[in-house]
């Protein structure tokens, strides 16, 4: 089964984005917990969790995947913005208990300059704080492209947040664009790198997908997403994502620069190269 979604507006709320994202041919989607620029989140509505709930699981959807707000900075220098972070981080998770069996996925975060075992150290605080045992979501730490002082354009960092928090709990959604930016060649070796990741990781920790083409060439540690088909991974690294016996039943989130009819557009191509 391909389950294949975009970012939607969470703006009309949850049971609205279900049938967006039926409109367009998707069976999951993502959507930002809050403003993805700023920290503002909505008014929480059970009722309406409550029907998305319902109505995801009548349309036989794949698990969602929430992304926490590019400005949630684990690893921020200033103790005060780091522990509103933490907070904001906290929030987002009591807030996704009312959807339960989903994905809550975040950027690690940027350690700016404090050194990478300080920021890998500080987003276990803040992982640690806010993950209570039995919690119903899984949360996702997001392959980076290691732009800037980024934490998780590595396998490594990833696995030593995973066992500093010492939770078993936490999983990992790789980005293509993101691994391709970070100089893992999933063009050339897709197999090769899906080793590496089990090596280091293990493929079970392996949750979700973000599809996204590339404006950069590989290991320009860029972040820049292109359309699928017109960037530096080209359309036949998607065929071999999607027909992938590891990745195919894996949540697969477009985050590539598209309005509705794009999006519906890609959604339709990617199921037509599945073998
Ligand atoms: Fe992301
Ligand atoms: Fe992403
Ligand atoms: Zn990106």
């Amino acid at each position: 089964m391909l389950y294949l979604g975009c970012h939607l507006s969470a703006s009309a709320g949850n049971l609205e984005m279900v049938k967006t994202a039926q409109s367009i041919g998707a069976n999951t989607f993502a959507f930002f917990t809050r403003n993805p620029r700023g920290s503002r989140a909505k008014k929480e509505d059970p009722i309406d969790c409550e029907k998305a709930v319902q109505a995801l699981k009548a349309a036989s959807f794949g698990p969602l995947v929430a992304h926490g707000a590019y400005t949630m900075n684990l690893c921020t220098a200033d103790p005060e913005a780091r522990r509103f972070a933490a907070e904001v981080l906290c929030d987002d998770l009591r807030r996704m208990a009312r959807l339960p069996g989903n994905y809550y996925n975040f950027h690690p975060g940027s350690h700016v300059g404090q050194g990478v075992e300080t920021g890998i150290s500080q987003i276990c605080d803040a992982l640690k704080l806010a993950l209570a045992p039995g919690y119903p979501v899984t949360v996702l730490l997001e392959t980076m492209a290691g732009k800037g002082s980024e934490i998780g354009g590595r396998f490594e960092e990833l696995k030593a947040i995973m066992d500093g928090v010492g939770s078993n709990e936490i999983g990992v959604c790789l980005d293509t664009c993101h691994v391709s930016d970070g100089g893992y060649p999933i063009v050339e070796d897709l197999d090769g790198v899906l080793a590496e990741f089990d090596r280091i990781i293990g493929l079970d920790k392996l949750k979700a997908l973000h599809i996204n083409d590339s404006k950069n060439p590989f290991g320009s540690h860029k972040d820049r997403h292109a359309p699928i088909g017109e960037g530096s991974l080209g359309l036949e690294a998607f065929r071999q994502v999607v027909n992938h016996p590891v990745l195919k039943g894996l949540p697969m989130i477009l985050e590539t620069p598209q309005e509705l009819p794009g999006y519906a557009q890609e959604i339709a191509l990617l199921r037509s190269l599945e073998e």
